[in-house]
């Protein structure tokens, strides 16, 4: 591999495939060195049990982040399916079992689910309203997510002021207490500030992560990508192709280094054991900033661990509900199990002292309900499903010793919370694979940081960031290292994070200009 490229990219996770497209389409010769066997990083969907066709979206299952612009500049043939169900969560009182049904539209069957929670509409005028002043936050950040970075002041001045304190500058522990009553809304609306975040309503980085999960495309609609999350990875592949990327599997970049006129990249082949030099203008680090700074000496921010585990699942049929509610509607949007305010921050805290949490926050969702594209036609007559289930505060931490155990824990008191509001346990609902094994996959932090490289299982490569910089911050685009021919194209880049391509966009925006500028 001895030719000259102008941009080599380590990983082909979506946003690697991104930057690829967009250098490619500026006539750019572009090299995808990619450590796996599989291109799509995090975007991948795979059979996962022998002898059941189901196409699962193994790691990430939702988008609401993609811009839509990438889908029209790279001619994408990718779709998202909107869900009518926002959300249901079971509970119960004196009466039983119930459930909150939220639907998109704050129609009647959600106010009347509400009054049954809190006896009031007053939850649903302080959902009406909290959510109208985030949206129109989400139609201000969202348009600047593909120009260069913004300045904090220049956001601030198109922000209505109180939103502005209610988002960014109070901890949203007090902009739950200060806009809802009730302590399983304020839950539901706190875990936007915790998935892939490792966090107490008290720290701000439940704002930043919540802020990105409210603003894709200035809806912060979370969508079912039409044919499982591989679609993307597909669409971007055929494109790749197309403009003549070249891919590379099954190399691990091991060694980057700038040198005068670019960058020399340096790895092991796995198929022919053979080392790998390629040189090259600028690099794009598509990898998370912790693997960069090891096989290049850039330094990476600290990051908190990945605290998520994520479970996937072939039925037989859908489960029945102890509520009584319809299985069709509580599964087709977002499933909530213990994520009441209490139990979500009693959970961290239980978690941050090492300790497995009694009760594990988690959130569920059945794809096939919105598509059942991704089941062959055989099991979806049959009326198979699938369930996504991804828990919440379990930190990488708690699996450095004994993983197996501890992972076999997590696992049963993760089922044992969804289990509470089943009439038959979930285990009985599952599909048996080819061996006669249950359709259950389970995946710790340690688990991700060994196929995907993410940092301690973080699922956005590091700490997420505001999408915007200080006024006396000279980054352009957010993608910048000290190097100026090493770029980052990945979730690690400030308005990184999630299924975007956002990153990658703008990590080849970055690398176009230096390839002028740069001799
Ligand atoms: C379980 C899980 C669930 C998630 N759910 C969602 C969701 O529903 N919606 C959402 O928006 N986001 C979700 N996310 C987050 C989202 O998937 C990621 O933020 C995003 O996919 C990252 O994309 P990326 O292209 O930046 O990096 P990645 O997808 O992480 O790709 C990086 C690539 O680099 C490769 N690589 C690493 N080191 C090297 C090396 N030395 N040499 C060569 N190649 C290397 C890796 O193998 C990988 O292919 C989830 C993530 C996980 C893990």
């Amino acid at each position: 591999m001895a030719i000259s490229y102008d941009a080599v990219i380590i990983g082909s996770g979506h946003n690697g495939l991104v930057a690829a497209c967009y250098l490619a389409l500026a006539g750019k010769k572009v090299l995808i060195l990619e450590k796996n066997e599989v291109i799509g990083g995090a975007t991948t969907s795979v059979q996962a049990f022998d002898g059941v066709p189901a196409r699962l979206s193994r790691y990430s299952y939702l988008v609401a982040l993609l811009p839509d612009q990438i889908i029209q500049d790279l001619s994408l043939n990718f779709k998202t399916l909107s869900r009518t169900v926002s959300s249901y969560t079971p509970y119960f009182d004196d009466d039983g079992d119930k459930g909150v049904l939220i639907n998109r539209s704050l129609d009647e069957e959600t106010l009347s689910s509400l009054r049954t929670l809190t006896g009031s509409d007053d939850e649903s005028i302080a959902w009406k309203n909290f959510y109208e002043s985030v949206l129109e936050f989400a139609r201000v950040v969202a348009p600047t997510m593909l120009s260069p970075l913004p300045t904090e002041s220049e956001i601030r001045e198109l922000v209505d002021p109180l939103t502005w304190v209610e988002l960014v500058e109070n901890t949203l522990a007090e902009t739950l207490h200060d806009n809802f009553f009730d302590d399983l809304i304020k839950g539901v609306v706190l875990t936007d500030g915790l998935i892939g975040t490792f966090t107490s309503a008290n720290d701000h980085a439940a704002n930043i992560c919540f802020i990105y999960h409210l603003i894709g495309n200035g809806t912060g609609e979370w969508k079912v990508p039409e044919g499982g999350m591989g679609t993307l990875v597909d669409e971007l592949h055929r494109r790749c192709q197309e403009l003549g990327v070249d891919i590379k599997t099954g190399i691990e970049a091991e060694e980057l280094v700038e040198e005068n006129d670019g960058v020399c990249i340096s790895g092991k082949s796995a198929h022919s054991q053979t080392r790998v030099e390629v040189r090259a203008k600028v690099a794009l680090a598509n990898c998370s900033p912790q693997v960069l700074e090891k096989i290049s000496g850039i330094k990476a921010p600290g990051l908190r661990d990945g605290s998520q585990l994520k479970i996937n699942m072939v039925l037989r049929e859908l489960p029945q509900l102890k509520s009584g509610d319809d299985p069709r509607k509580a599964f087709a949007g977002t499933f909530h199990i213990n994520e009441s305010y209490f139990q979500l921050e009693s959970a961290f805290e239980a978690a941050s002292r090492g300790k497995i949490p009694t009760e594990i926050p988690a959130e569920m969702y059945c794809h096939t309900l919105t598509d059942a594209s991704i089941l062959s036609p055989e099991l979806a007559a049959k009326g198979f499903h699938t369930l996504t289930l991804f828990a919440l505060h379990t930190p990488a931490a708690l699996f450095d010793q004994d993983h197996d155990a501890v992972k076999e824990e997590v696992t049963k008191r993760t089922l044992a919370g969804l289990n509470d509001y089943l009439v038959k346990p979930i285990e009985s609902y599952l599909a048996m694979d080819a061996h006669g094994k249950p359709c259950i996959e389970v995946k710790t932090p340690q688990e991700l940081e060994m196929s995907l490289g993410l940092p301690r299982g973080n699922i956005f490569h590091g700490d997420l960031q505001f999408p915007w910089k200080s006024d006396d911050d000279q980054r352009v685009w957010g993608v910048e290292t000290p190097s100026p021919r090493i770029f980052i194209a990945g979730s690690g880049a400030v308005r990184g994070g999630g299924v975007s391509g956002i990153p990658g966009h703008n990590a080849a925006k970055a690398a176009l200009t230096a390839l002028e500028t740069l001799k």
